[in-house]
Order: structure tokens, then sequence, then C-alpha cells
């Protein structure tokens, strides 16, 4: 298969970062770098918030119970995994599944508007609260899930306005029926945002 530049330019951030000392005492901890699949030339990027067991084992984002729930939704508005492309803010497993840090998320949001800068998606879908306050510093995830909002980021070294998405997490989802049912309602306009933008 022909590999495009996209593709080139995100093999050379992974390497940078497997090779460098980010987060190295995560890296430590983790079975390796999980840094994110999918269709490099996508309009949406998902981006969570840390791998878990399955995706530390794996390398891959969102293939537990959360990606199982993230795949229907997609599925419910007609798009395939392979159409995205989904990554975690931070991109090595946090021992016992604890929360990432704030020195962990700065130490990979660089890298993270790195890779958006290669991909240039129309939409940025944040799951969760911890992306979602990376990009939205003031974010209340009851009151703004489901809301674009623009915002001014530095992209390749220009600012650049974004459109970011902040959803609830499908972990969140799982066990609380009301919260499944709004994150798949906040779904539902991704579609049209997509053809606004
Ligand atoms: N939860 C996340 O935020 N990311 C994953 O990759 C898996 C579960």
């Amino acid at each position: 298969m022909p590999v495009n530049n996209k593709d080139e330019e995100l093999d050379q951030l992974r390497q940078y970062i497997e090779n460098s000392a980010v987060a190295s005492q995560l890296k430590s901890s983790a079975t390796q770098l999980v840094f994110g699949s999918g269709n490099t030339d996508a309009d949406v990027v998902f981006i969570g918030e840390a791998p878990g067991k399955q995706e530390d084992i794996t390398g891959e984002p969102f293939v537990g119970a959360s990606g199982k729930f993230l795949n229907e939704m997609l599925a419910s508005i007609g798009v395939q995994r392979s159409d995205v492309y989904i990554t975690n803010i931070v991109k090595y497993r946090p021992p016992d599944n604890r929360d990432p840090t704030k020195p962990e998320k700065q130490a990979f949001w660089p890298h993270l508007l790195s890779q958006i800068a290669i991909i240039r998606p129309k939409i940025v879908v944040t799951l969760g609260r911890h992306p979602g306050e990376a990009f939205l510093p003031e974010l209340i995830i009851s009151k703004h899930h489901g809301q674009p909002t623009q915002i001014k980021v530095e992209l390749g070294g220009r600012e650049e306005t974004i459109t970011v998405l902040p959803l609830y997490h499908p972990a969140a989802a799982l066990y609380n029926g009301k919260l499944r049912q709004t994150l798949l309602d906040d779904f539902q306009s991704i579609p049209k945002i997509l053809a606004d933008n």
C-alpha cells in the first residue's frame, strides 16, 4: 500500500514520542505507546482520555467496553470506525486506570496538536472531561456537551480556528441509561456540524 505524506509524518511523530522522554514515568509502567489509529484523511478526530488495559495490550485506542459503545454510536450515524481517526490526549496507560495528571496531559499536548495539524480534520470531538478541558478550559461537561465551539490553537506554527465538539466519555454512559441516550443524541449532531464546516 502506498504511504502518503500524512502516514509518514504521523509515523515520524510516533517514533519521536517513543524515543523521547515524553511522560517517561508512565512509559516505564505501560506496555506500549497507544498513538492513535484510523483514517489519516478523516473529517473527524475523536480524542479520549488515556488507554486502559485492553488498549495497553493491543496498542489500539478504544478497543475495550468503551470502544464497543463508541463503535455503536458511530454506526448510529452511518459512520464506520475506519472512516474516522481515534486517539487519546495521554498515550500511555496510567497505572491502575487512574486519571491522567495535569503534567501528563501537558506533556502530550503539543504532540496531540501536531497530530491534528497533520490530519487536518473538520472537527475534533473530545470524549470526557480531560481532553475536553484541554481544548476548552472553561468546560462544564454537563452544561456544554454537544455544543460545537470554535477555538484558536496553534497548528503547525500558525494560529488556526478549529471546531471542537465536547461530549461525555462513553465509559460514563456504560452504566447510566440517561447519559447513554444523551451521548447518542449528541452524536446525531455530528453529520450536521460536518456539513456546516
Ligand atoms: N478510554 C479512553 O479514554 N481511551 C481509550 O483508548 C480507552 C478507554
